[in-house]
């Protein structure tokens, strides 16, 4: 059932009007009754003195008069008074009238009110009088017989005839319309006062709360701003003002609250969000509550509408799965990892931290996933573990052979001058070449921790001045192999550089040239400025025509200990580490290493660095 509801101003306005109009209809009601009953008792009692008043004259002619006389007193006194007055004696006949012949009148004698007075008592009553045609009131008494007249002088002797005077009705009436008139004229003053009065009540009192509800009901949508303020002066009742006021400190609490409320999510939405480890937080049930923007980069997926969803829906990992299953069953926070398969890039290591989420007690109402991507830190150890294998392979060969040659030496061979001495230098070369192996990785680990901590100086130099050095470093040696070498670079090219390094770079390079040419080629070293995506750069490049590098080994060709021609390499006395060098160096120079070969057309490596 649909209760249809009011405005409150209306139900106090219908209310208040209902039970004025009511009391107000009673009252009007009762005072006209009052009025009328008052008004005809009065002219009964009225009637009933003037009948007194000629009663004794009427007993007199009763006795000694005529019939005329009786008449005509009835007539006259009736006429003077504006009375009728009427005369009925013991059998009902009617013996004089003012206004009839009593003749033609019929008997009297069942009249009420003459029957009453023949009992005894003044008797009244209102009836249509069919001699005159219209309503009236008539008052009767007895008459009794006086001392004068054998009577006992008292009023319980015998009645003689009845003394009757009426009126009409019609100007009681008249009368009594004037005071009902007057009566209605103040019943409607009275309305249209309460009206009013009511009117500006109800107005008063539903005025605020209809103020206080619209507050409410802004308050219900969230917008706080508006206060009640209520004139305490034109409010009627106090308990509103102080609802008014209690509602708006609430308004004030509530906005506060909700501000706070809404900065605090803020600013942990700024966190969840820009945070790089990816989070992930579901419910009971395995639905998301929220993800921040790192899992939907890292699971490829858009973050949008994913709220509510089952994360299974969202995420397809089994071992994630797995993961958050356990810590809704247990509750109890553990570390694990999880690979992600990719198409690209080989797998993505995810390291996870996994944590119930309590609610206001204690019960878990869900799981809070942080996952860190680990796979940088996974290549690194694989990187070092590699390193340190390789490093240990790369200096047991030298150690290896040293010892086999000094045992040799020990179980005799010492006593063969020729062949230990051949033994020896084969020991010493050995040595030279742990030793620089070991310069080598110290200058390489140097050449990172300075690069990495900003610590390498540099200055601005003429480039020609580092390459005359790298080259008369490696004359020797080229002269030693009958192989040239060619410099060509403009004097005036100056330009920000470390030059120990930079001619330690150059020096490897030329070095690599010479070691991998044949006897009667040429190494050219150049340099010129060049234009690389628009921008100035200076290029140092190292020319070869010796044996070249096969393309397959070319992406790896700048790593530690990498070898294209690992048995040229050894011969050479080479340690694998010359090419990670020249990298790091133009590296820390902000510059990077290029290399172009042909097998069998020789080698040109470039190093390309800002101007
Ligand atoms: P190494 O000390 O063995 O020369 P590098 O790091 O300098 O070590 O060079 C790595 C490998 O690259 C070498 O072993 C060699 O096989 C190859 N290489 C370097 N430079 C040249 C070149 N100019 N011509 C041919 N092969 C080269």
């Amino acid at each position: 059932m649909v209760i249809k509801q009011k405005k409150l101003f209306w139900q106090i306005l219908l209310v208040h009007l209902a039970i004025l109009l009511v009391t107000i209809a009673a009252v009007a009601w009762y005072s006209s009754r009052t009025f009328d009953s008052f008004y005809i008792t009065e002219k009964g009692v009225d009637l009933e003195n003037r009948a007194n008043l000629i009663k004794a004259r009427v007993v007199e002619l009763l006795f000694n008069g005529t019939e005329a006389h009786l008449r005509e007193l009835v007539v006259d006194s009736g006429r003077a008074s504006g009375t009728r007055i009427t005369i009925i004696d013991p059998d009902g006949l009617v013996l004089a009238d003012t206004n009839e012949d009593p003749v033609r009148m019929d008997n009297h004698r069942r009249r009420p009110e003459i029957d009453t007075a023949f009992s005894g008592t003044p008797g009244q009553s209102q009836r249509f009088s069919n001699t005159l045609g219209q309503r009236m009131l008539y008052s009767a008494i007895p008459l009794y017989r006086t001392e004068a007249h054998g009577g006992d002088g008292s009023d319980q002797g015998a009645i003689i005839a009845v003394l009757r005077l009426s009126v009409p009705v019609t100007a009681i009436d008249a009368a009594l319309t004037d005071i009902r008139v007057k009566i209605g004229f103040g019943v409607l003053l009275a309305i249209a006062g309460a009206f009013i009065l009511t009117f500006l009540v109800s107005r008063n009192i539903s005025r605020p709360l209809e103020e206080m509800t619209r507050g409410a009901e802004l308050y219900a949508r969230g917008d706080f701003s508006r206060r009640m303020l209520l004139n305490t002066k034109t409010t009627a009742s106090r308990e509103i003002a102080s609802l008014a006021t209690a509602m708006d400190q609430m308004a004030d609490q509530l906005d506060d609250t909700i501000n706070t409320i809404i900065s605090q999510r803020n600013q942990l939405e700024t966190v969840f969000s820009s945070m790089v480890e990816a989070v992930i937080a579901v419910d009971r049930e395995e639905r998301i509550i929220s993800i921040n923007e790192a899992t939907a980069q890292l699971f490829e997926i858009e973050r949008q509408g994913t709220q509510g969803k089952l994360i299974q829906e969202v995420i397809r990992n089994t071992a994630l799965q797995e993961q958050i299953e356990r810590i809704l069953a247990t509750g109890r926070p553990f570390e694990d990892e999880i690979i992600l398969e990719r198409s690209t890039n080989g797998g993505t290591y995810l390291h996870t931290n996994v944590v119930p989420l309590h609610g206001g007690g204690s019960e878990t109402i869900g799981a809070l996933i942080v996952l860190n991507d680990v796979t940088r830190l996974r290549q690194l150890e694989n990187m070092r573990s590699e390193f340190v294998a390789n490093v240990s392979h790369e200096l047991r060969t030298p150690i290896t052979s040293i010892r086999g040659y000094v045992e040799t030496l020990l179980d005799g061979a010492l006593d063969e001058r020729e062949d230990a001495e051949k033994f020896l230098e084969i020991v010493l070369r050995q040595s030279e070449q742990l030793e620089e192996i070991i310069d080598d990785l110290l200058a390489l680990s140097r050449i990172e921790r300075e690069a990495k901590d900003s610590q390498i100086d540099f200055e601005q130099l003429p480039l020609r001045s580092i390459l005359e050095e790298a080259v008369e470093v490696c004359r020797p040696r080229a002269n030693e192999r009958n192989i040239t070498i060619r410099l060509d670079c403009p004097e005036d090219l100056h330009m920000d550089l470390n030059p120990t390094l930079l001619e330690r770079a150059v020096v490897n390079l030329l070095h690599n040239g010479i070691t991998y040419s044949e006897a009667g080629q040429e190494v050219a070293v150049t340099a010129a400025m060049v234009e690389v995506a628009g921008k100035k750069k200076v290029q140092i490049s190292i020319k070869d025509s010796g044996i070249g590098i096969a393309e397959e080994h070319l992406p790896r060709l700048f790593e530690r200990f990498y070898r294209s021609d690992r048995a040229r390499s050894r011969k050479e006395g080479g340690t694998g580490l010359g090419l990670a060098i020249v990298k790091h160096i133009v590296q820390a120079h902000g510059g990077q290493v290029e290399v172009e070969s042909t097998v069998g057309e020789g080698s040109t490596f470039h190093i390309i660095l800002d101007s």
